[in-house]
């Protein structure tokens, strides 16, 4: 229907996910992000609308109801899910869309949408992992245990994506990224109807 690609990009907290996904929206023009709804508390530094929309549970359950969800997932004891209109209307506009999401939300929309790039960003190693996730500080005691635990199960399920991205070093990972991402945008399905225009007007 549209030549944009979705794009999913899912690892465990500390992988370093987030930082690989803002490296691509400076490298690639014409990707958009997708913007999730979550009904977790704001963190400082995050700002409504840019990180995500901030919503009370109550306006999360009418949104589901109003059926305006492309995914939902429930991620540590909070709910999160993307917003469908946006994403058709970037994707309207000429744009890939890329979502950063959990591996329940990475196979709703591989299920919707077979033609959608699933990458996975892996940590080098567990302690690296830890490492990060205690460096960036925002992690109480519990919650850091919590999510190593989440996280050997979350690895386990790397066989759900399309390709696996090692994170040792952000600038490395973002230009596989890259590469995979225009590796993607050549391959032949996604262009035979264009080829089949070519041949039909002879242009
Ligand atoms: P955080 O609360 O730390 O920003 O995100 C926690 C987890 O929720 C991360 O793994 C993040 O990728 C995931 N997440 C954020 N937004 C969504 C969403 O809309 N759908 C799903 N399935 N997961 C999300």
């Amino acid at each position: 229907m549209y030549d944009g690609l979705l794009i999913v990009l899912s690892g465990p907290s500390g992988a370093g996910k987030g930082t690989i996904h803002d490296k691509l929206l400076k490298i690639l023009p014409n990707i958009k992000k997708s913007i999730s709804v979550t009904t977790r508390k704001k963190r400082i530094n995050e700002i409504e609308g840019v990180h995500y929309y901030f919503k009370t549970e109550e306006e999360y359950s009418q949104m589901i109801a109003d059926g305006e969800f492309l995914e939902t997932a429930s991620v540590y004891c909070h709910n999160y899910g993307t917003p469908k209109a946006p994403v058709f209307e970037m994707l309207k506009n000429g744009n890939d869309v890329i979502f950063e999401i959990d591996n329940f939300g990475s196979r709703q929309i591989k299920k919707k949408y077979p033609d959608a790039l699933t990458i996975y960003i892996m940590p080098p190693s567990f302690k690296e992992l830890e490492s990060r996730l205690i460096a960036r500080g925002t992690e109480s005691a519990d919650s850091l245990a919590t999510r190593l635990g989440n996280a050997k199960r979350e690895l386990s399920e790397y066989n759900d994506f399309d390709y696996i991205v090692f994170n040792d070093d952000a600038d490395v990972a973002a230009e596989k990224v890259v590469a995979i991402i225009r590796a993607e945008k050549c391959r032949m399905n996604r262009n035979e109807h264009i080829i089949k225009g070519m041949l039909k007007n002879k242009k």
